[in-house]
């Protein structure tokens, strides 16, 4: 068996790119590769909706046995997983354009509806640590609960440090200002390599 390379991480029987967003939305928006383009990525690591669900336990947003019993709800309604994942797909390039500031206003129009929808399907519940917002456990709730996330990072404190790699396009959160790439491993390393044959050229 070949090794994986180090960016990468087996979850599940699922492979996943490693985390370098430090924030799970943006995590959940470099789940393709390179978004110089908006044609199909070289790599889309979202291949199912299965897939997606362990991604989503694997960045910590669905306990085990919420991704266990989604994913069982999924073997039975196929049709609704597909949908789901296609509007997961969906969003996931408005929320890139939105995020980077290339949002056109349909654009914005749709990520800002579906931030609303999910808003208006949360319930307060009480729980042993106090009333908590909780949504319906349903083949909905990993998409509505990446859009209220993203509801809060654009409107938050945070939306301001979001940077861009300028190799993939991958996003990340830069709070100091002092990182250029989305992962050393990756497009660092290869602006590496490029600049020392350039130098010996
Ligand atoms: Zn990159």
């Amino acid at each position: 068996m070949t090794a994986l390379p180090s960016h990468l991480e087996l979850v599940q029987g699922v492979v996943l790119p490693k985390p370098v967003g430090a924030h799970p939305v943006l995590d959940f928006v470099n789940t393709r590769s390179e978004w110089t383009t908006r044609g199909p990525a070289r790599t889309e690591w979202l291949t199912s909706y299965e897939a997606f669900l362990i991604w989503n336990s694997y960045a910590g947003l669905l306990s085990p046995a919420t991704t266990f019993r989604l994913i069982e709800q999924a073997g039975s309604s196929p049709t609704e997983a597909v949908r789901r994942l296609q509007a997961t797909l969906g969003f996931r390039v408005d929320l890139y354009d939105v995020l980077t500031g290339q949002a056109t206003e349909s654009t914005f129009d749709a990520a800002a509806r579906l931030i609303e929808k999910a808003a208006a399907r949360r319930r307060l519940v009480q729980t042993e640590d106090g009333p908590v917002w909780e949504l319906p456990e349903d083949l909905a709730l990993p998409l509505y609960n990446l859009a209220l996330l993203a509801g809060d990072l654009l409107t938050g404190p945070s939306r301001e440090h979001v940077r861009t790699c300028p190799s993939c396009g991958w996003l990340f959160l830069d709070p100091r200002g002092r990182r250029r790439w989305c992962s050393m491993a990756t497009c660092g390393n290869r602006a590496k390599v490029r600049a020392h044959a350039a130098r010996t050229r």
